[in-house]
């Protein structure tokens, strides 16, 4: 499952936003680390052939890319596709804004209780999220981008297609942590597509 958030702020006039992250663990180096289209794990081309609700948790997980723009805050309006979404570059407090992951994915439904799990029921209700991100991609009826891991079965090379397509906010956000609903405000970007 991916697991989503919902840190503890709220605006007057907008929805609270609902940052997430990619589940996939990283390797002692701090690299994305993750199963490829070829693992006994993963059936074949499984993407294509398999409905959201028929793959197994390890197929799941292997489509999310890691590019973190989930755990961003983000305002929503009260629409019902949710697809009336602004982005700012500021992060939940667990993530580790240089990796773009999760700095304790184990524990942090301690620290962001509402942190929660993306299933493929919740998908109908998550049309803010990217337009790169897999699952909101194989529910709208389209594939995966090209860069995708699955796709080309070579981490150097999905990283480096993401970074031409300006996906993944590592590098890119700033911790939630000291940030005041006014600045929070002025740090809406434009560089994640919806
Ligand atoms: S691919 Fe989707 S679930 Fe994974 S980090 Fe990106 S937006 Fe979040
Ligand atoms: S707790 Fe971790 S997984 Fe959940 S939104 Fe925050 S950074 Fe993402």
């Amino acid at each position: 499952m991916i697991n989503l958030a919902n840190p503890a702020t709220s605006y007057p006039d907008r929805k609270p936003s609902i940052p997430a992250q990619p589940s996939a663990p990283l390797d002692s180096s701090g690299s994305m680390m993750r199963p490829i289209a070829t693992t006994p794990e993963l059936r074949a081309q499984f993407w294509q052939r398999f409905a959201l609700d028929e793959l197994t948790t390890a197929e799941w997980e292997a489509l999310c890319d890691g590019c973190g723009a989930c755990c961003l805050i983000k305002f929503l309006e009260d629409d019902d596709a949710q697809t009336d979404v602004e982005y700012t570059d500021v992060a939940c407090r667990l993530l580790d804004c240089e990796s773009g992951y999760c700095s304790n994915y184990a524990d942090r439904q301690k620290y962001v209780p509402d942190c929660v799990s993306l299933t493929p029921d919740k998908l109908v209700d998550m049309m803010w999220l990217p337009s790169n991100c897999a699952y909101k991609r194989l529910y709208l009826g389209q594939d995966l981008p090209e860069w995708h891991l699955l796709i080309t079965g070579d981490a150097v090379a999905t990283q480096q297609g993401m970074r031409e397509a300006g996906v993944g906010v590592a590098g890119r956000c700033v911790s939630e942590v000291g940030i005041s609903e006014e600045e929070l405000e002025e740090r809406v970007v434009t560089w994640i597509e919806v």
